[in-house]
């Protein structure tokens, strides 16, 4: 959440600073602004909504090389021209560029003289001006300052005294550190960078960066200097394109087939009809020595895990539970030695799963991750792990990166299903359906136009309702989930069998269910919950495996309408049920002119707890 952009170099800085806040703005999009330095002046200038808002109030040109930019998601006051960032201090001297939450604000504000006058509601401010209190370098003041801070931050600082300096520090939030000839720059993460270099140093907690047009000093909290290695990032400028589609959502839908077979490359061992997952830093011995694994996520990373435990149990028969990080890491959980821990994260830098993750390790607890961003912390922090290789995803709303965690949740259940009972016979079916998946997918795909057809015919419905029963139902909660998110229409998941439990009072003619059928031994049962809706007049809108005869007629027979994907097998069944629900949410959202890329208050990578 939130992005901030820095460099310092010989080029014009104003452009450099506007084209990374356009590649960022998916982490924040209320507000966002520049500081330069320009004639030993410092220039900031900001605006409340969207980027192009910004952009109108800037000259291009402005005669300057060094600067920093911020694109901001509000925690500490509404998104207006005063709260964005950067902010200065009274004298005009610094300005700040934070992402994160301060949360001893108060206490620091006290600590200012009384005469000290805010110009905005945030929390960030604050930093600017304990920055006027501090001698020595730049590097220094702002160690002096975050070392007072109790919270998070990335933060970006210049000087109107050091013009050609940037200082950057970390807490929590991420900032990486790009390395150009002759410039450099810093960024929440590579997207703002790529177009420049593909050099880059991902600071730890607790650094703190000096960036001259010659290099970086990287030290640490007790001005030690700290060495590290700049890496290679394997990404490409046009990987961050929309591709000519007009969305970016869109174009991710119709990456799917081309990810998943990045996400499998390499990983299928037909000759043991197992998974080869290099990153686990586990021996087969360690692998049978797993007694239960906990998965740990939030929002779609969750539902991902949820369908991933499904997977899990059924193939290796170890007792899998999935929880909400935050939930998890707040009831002071007991830790075992023989539990697996699986943190899963698109990003790699959310918040609430990192602070799991820390949880987890610092009770002693073994951490294996699910991660799309190579380098990122919690690929960082984790005892091993499975890089999802989906390339990078800019929609805020996830679709190529839920799918790439349920391939490595199939990937990880074949590889522990045959470190235990599963029979090679039924390992090489696997790695059969594996070896389909992106042909199937690309098969749901031409589903398209009825998907589109259903989608304008209920965008209008006020609530939805989104059914399935044990391995239908993560795929229910994604499909709720990515309804509510972009079209903004209520949307309620629940497992069939819970229907009459209470939901059921509130359905209606008016409002639509989607019943998810996988081709399971559950599929009679929820053929009946279809008649228990189709009872109560609401329409039902299937979404099926099944191809066999008499089971399609009598599903036809229940629902308005009916959506059949390719009876592919147990495990690809959620991935290719779940594209469907992806392209509904979509047209849904495009049908109601909703901002796709953008939805309100939502914002991608969410660095805040
Ligand atoms: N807490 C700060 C604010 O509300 C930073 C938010 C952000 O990370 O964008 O301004």
């Amino acid at each position: 959440m939130c992005g901030i952009i820095a460099y310092t170099g010989n080029q014009t800085v104003v452009p450099i600073l506007l084209d990374g806040l356009k590649r960022l703005e998916y982490r924040g999009y209320d507000s966002a602004g520049i500081s330069v330095i320009s004639r030993k002046k410092l220039k900031t200038i900001k605006s409340a909504g969207k980027l192009n808002q910004l952009e109108v109030k800037i000259d291009n040109s402005i005669a300057s090389h060094c600067g920093i930019g911020h694109t901001r998601w509000a925690t500490h006051g509404a998104p207006t021209d005063e709260n964005a960032h950067p902010h200065n201090d009274s004298h005009h001297r610094f300005a700040i560029a934070h992402n994160g939450i301060i949360e001893n604000v108060d206490a620091l504000k006290n600590s200012l003289a009384n005469d000290v006058i805010f110009t905005s509601e945030t929390d960030s401010e604050v930093i600017a001006h304990l920055l006027t209190q501090q001698d020595g370098t730049l590097a220094d003041a702002v160690r002096a300052v975050v070392s007072q801070i109790v919270g998070t931050y990335g933060l970006a600082v210049i000087d109107q005294q050091n013009p050609n300096t940037i200082v950057v520090a970390r807490n929590g939030s991420p900032v990486l550190l790009g390395i150009g000839d002759g410039e450099m720059f810093a960024a929440s993460d590579m997207a703002a960078l790529i177009r420049h270099t593909n050099q880059v140093v991902h600071l730890d907690d607790g650094e703190i960066a000096e960036l001259s047009p010659d290099g970086f000093k990287v030290m640490r909290m007790d001005a030690s200097v700290a060495n590290k290695k700049a890496i290679t990032l394997n990404a490409q400028f046009a990987h961050y394109d929309r591709g000519g589609h007009p969305h970016y959502l869109y174009r991710e839908i119709l990456d799917q087939p081309d990810t998943v077979t990045q996400t499998l490359s390499g990983r299928l061992d037909e000759r043991f009809s197992t998974a080869h997952l290099g990153g686990l830093n586990f021996e087969a011995r360690d692998l049978i020595g797993i007694k239960r694994i906990t998965i740990l996520g939030c929002g779609s990373a969750l539902y991902a895990g949820m369908a991933g435990a499904h997977m899990i149990e059924t193939l290796a028969r170890i007792p899998v539970r999935a929880e909400a990080a935050a939930e998890f890491r707040y009831r002071n959980p007991v830790i075992e030695q023989d539990t697996l821990y699986i943190v899963v994260s698109q990003s790699g830098e959310t918040f609430d799963t990192l602070a799991a993750l820390r949880e987890v390790r610092r009770k002693g607890g073994f951490v294996l991750g699910i991660v799309n961003s190579v380098g990122s912390t919690i690929a960082r922090e984790v005892d091993g792990g499975i890089y999802m290789h989906a390339g990078p995803e800019v929609s805020v709303a996830s679709t190529k990166g839920y799918t790439s965690m349920l391939v490595c949740f199939s990937l990880l259940a074949l590889l522990l299903g045959r470190s235990r009972d599963l029979s090679p016979q039924r390992g090489t079916s696997i790695i059969n359906e594996l070896k389909a998946l992106s042909e199937n997918i690309q098969r749901v795909l031409t589903l398209e136009p009825s998907i589109k057809k259903i989608a304008n015919k209920y965008k209008k419905s006020s609530s939805a309702f989104f059914i399935g029963r044990t391995n239908g139902f993560p795929i229910a909660l994604e499909g709720a989930q990515k309804l509510k998110e972009i079209s903004y229409i209520h949307a309620e998941a629940y497992p069939a069998s819970e229907l009459k439990h209470g939901p059921l009072a509130l359905v209606t003619k008016d409002t639509p269910c989607f019943v998810v059928l996988p081709n399971d031994e559950l599929l009679q049962k929820t053929i009946s919950s279809m008649e228990e809706i189709n009872a109560r007049g609401a329409p039902v809108i299937a979404v099926a495996s099944t191809h066999n005869k008499e089971e399609s007629t009598r599903i036809h027979k229940l629902a308005k309408a009916v959506i059949q994907v390719p009876d592919a097998g147990a495990l690809t069944q959620p991935v290719l049920l779940g594209v469907v629900f992806q392209l509904l949410a979509y047209h849904s959202a495009v049908g109601l002119g909703r901002d796709v890329d953008q939805p309100r208050n939502l914002a991608k990578s969410v660095t805040v707890e």
